[in-house]
């Protein structure tokens, strides 16, 4: 059920409104737009006696959401979702995900040591990324192969932050590595083989922090925006998707990229997207050429794995980008985006390095 406010409707009418939900036992999610604030209820087992609210001042209608999701649905927020991020890190900008700057994560599949860390940031950071990735928690298909640093691994990303005004993006794995997340991080990610961790991704709607969201293995369309209602229906609106490929019979890739996903999300969801061709592809020379094809279909942004030496990295080094393969990716990058009325942000950081690119 979705309460959709009349355009002039005062913020007591919301209020007013939201009261009344939480009386008749349920959860309201109150969304403003440009145009209008719809009010989406959770909580319902069955229908919700709509008379009660239609009768109520600042209501134009109470309607039926059809969907099986309906808090990140289009119908119940017509405007896109931004996520802005303005800490005291970022020396006064503000970095935002799903407006008409692209977001650009870059880092090591994993955080090995200190010093790997810092070497492959300080590249990325030159080049223009707003975002720092890199995993302190692994999930690894085999339980033998290198499974993070855990919790000193949060801190030196937490030290790249302050080092080089990088936003930190990391996956969290459980509740105990989620509340640390929290803590240390700016993003949450939660990887494709969570994806159906409902008890995670609940507990990641309780989270202070953005989530980024990674399809599953071989979730569709509708299971991958499910998930994220299961986030948002605990009160945490700020989720950004990752399509990172899924299983097909294809073997000249690790996973099939699927790029058609971008625009059938946004047709349906008002929440960002972004791509990531690293594990969406498996092998470094497939990392440019598909990054590319993201921005031109419409990613809002771009999750790219980077390493200052890839042979020798304990995890993805195959998909892992040299960092100056990532340069020109950059350069690239930011040609298409032109094209699409969208922007590469110039950070502090990489002022120097695109001034000298376009000399
Ligand atoms: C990762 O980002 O390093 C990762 C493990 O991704 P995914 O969950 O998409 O496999
Ligand atoms: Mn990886």
């Amino acid at each position: 059920m979705l309460v959709v406010m009349q355009a002039q409707a005062t913020e007591e009418q919301v209020r007013a409104v939201c009261q009344k939900i939480e009386s008749l036992g349920y959860r309201p999610h109150s969304m403003p737009g440009a145009q209008r604030t719809a009010i989406g209820i959770t909580g319902n087992q069955g229908e919700v006696e709509s008379g009660t609210l239609e009768e109520m001042p600042g209501v134009q209608e109470v309607i039926r959401v059809t969907k099986p999701y309906k808090l990140v649905s289009r119908d119940t927020k017509p405007d896109n979702t931004v996520i802005k991020f303005s800490d005291s890190h970022l020396k006064g900008s503000t970095v935002t995900i799903g407006g008409p700057d692209l977001a650009i994560i870059a880092g090591p599949c994993g955080i090995e040591t200190r010093d790997q860390a810092f070497k492959t940031a300080e590249r990325v950071a030159r080049a223009g990324a707003q975002f720092f990735r890199g995993g302190a928690y692994k999930p690894r298909t085999s339980p033998y192969s290198f499974q993070g640093l855990g919790e000193e691994g949060l801190k030196i990303m937490a030290e790249i932050r302050d080092r080089f005004g990088l936003l930190i993006v990391t996956e969290a794995v459980d509740y105990e590595s989620l509340d640390l997340v929290d803590q240390y991080a700016d993003v949450i990610q939660i990887g494709a083989r969570n994806m159906q961790n409902f008890s995670l991704l609940k507990r990641a709607g309780r989270a202070r922090k953005p989530v980024l969201l990674k399809r599953g293995i071989s979730a569709t369309l509708e299971e991958f925006l499910m998930a994220a209602e299961y986030i948002m229906s605990e009160g945490n609106y700020n989720i950004v998707l990752c399509e990172r490929g899924v299983r097909t019979f294809a073997d000249h890739t690790r996973n099939t990229l699927d790029l058609s996903i971008v625009p059938a999300v946004q047709r349906l969801s008002h929440l960002p997207i972004v791509v990531d061709p690293s594990h969406g592809t498996g092998k470094r020379n497939k990392v440019t050429p598909l990054s590319r094809a993201a921005v031109a279909v419409g990613a809002d942004g771009l999750i790219v794995e980077v390493h200052h030496d890839p042979d020798r990295a304990l995890s993805d080094g195959m998909q892992s980008l040299f960092p100056d393969q990532f340069d020109a990716l950059m350069v690239q990058v930011r040609q298409i985006a032109a094209v699409l009325g969208r922007n590469v942000p110039i950070t502090s950081d990489s002022r120097a390095e695109v001034t000298s690119s376009t000399d």
